[in-house]
């Protein structure tokens, strides 16, 4: 697009800290979504030479084909332990971890609460869709109440199966959890928004202030059975019911604090 005097402008272009690389989510999925919002904020904080990224196993993992930073690929649920690890030894470095709610709430779940707990200094970017998207559709821990999956085809059913775990509630309630928030990608305003805060998540990380997490509501039309247009609307609709959006712990010099404060629009 060119105004009257001929000047380029650019609307949008590919992050430097985005690959030039196929990616390989089906249609409709937000993690491409969550990876352009992230490789942005890397841009925007010179990180991109500075940075480790340590992903858990799932369709997540595919962040390391594509984010052009220092990436590091960890056994299933293990990447907080690999992310400790890394922020001792190279404490110069922002280091986060991408993991899914398999990877994270199921088969990862000591590792995230004891990282937590010690007040680890990473940041952990947390891919919530309530599914465990890779290996076929299977009920996690997040699945909603009534949500059909592979393993749970009429429906999660609290009686045999207990309620969602909120992970983000559990960890906000950490005296080592400096920073604590939930954010969608189901929208173009959500995603903006989200991006603000995972920035807010790394700055926590630099200011050493403790453990930081976002957890990053995701899609998976293809195991929800839903088209990607209903998917992005069922997040918008019903998921944050369940999830809502919106900063929990800041505790940066002058940060402030409030559910209330996350936008579900
Ligand atoms: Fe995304 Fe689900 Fe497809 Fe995995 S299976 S790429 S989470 S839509
Ligand atoms: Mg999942």
């Amino acid at each position: 697009m060119s105004p009257d005097n001929g000047t380029a402008i650019n609307i949008f272009s590919r992050p430097d800290a985005l690959k030039p690389s196929h990616f390989q989510w089906c249609p409709g999925c937000t993690y491409g979504i969550a990876q352009t919002v992230i490789a942005e904020v890397i841009d925007e904080m010179a990180l991109k030479e500075n940075s480790v990224m340590v992903t858990g196993i799932g369709c997540h993992s595919a962040f390391i084909e594509h984010l052009g930073c220092n990436t590091h690929l960890a056994l299933h649920g293990r990447a907080c332990a690999v992310a400790t690890g890394m922020k001792r030894v190279r404490p110069e470095l922002v280091v986060f971890t991408i993991q899914g709610d398999g990877d994270l709430a199921a088969i990862g779940t000591g590792e995230f609460i004891h990282c937590a707990a010690r007040g680890e200094r990473f940041t952990v970017l947390f891919m919530n869709n309530g599914i465990y998207g890779e290996t076929g559709g299977q009920q996690s821990p997040t699945t909603l109440v009534g949500m059909p999956t592979t393993t749970s085809v009429g429906g999660r059913d609290t009686e045999q199966s207990g309620a969602p775990i909120d992970m983000l509630k559990m960890i906000a309630s950490f005296d080592g959890t400096g920073f604590a928030a939930r954010v969608s990608m189901h929208s173009p305003g959500v995603a903006l928004a989200a991006k603000k805060v995972i920035r807010a998540a790394f700055e926590n990380q630099i200011d050493g202030v403790g453990f930081s997490v976002v957890e990053i509501l995701n899609t998976c039309p293809t195991h929800w059975n839903l088209s990607p247009v209903d998917a992005m609307a069922f997040v918008g609709e019903e998921v944050v019911k369940q999830y809502p959006t919106g900063v929990f712990v800041d505790r940066r010099a002058g940060g402030s604090a409030s559910p209330a404060a996350g936008s579900n629009a």
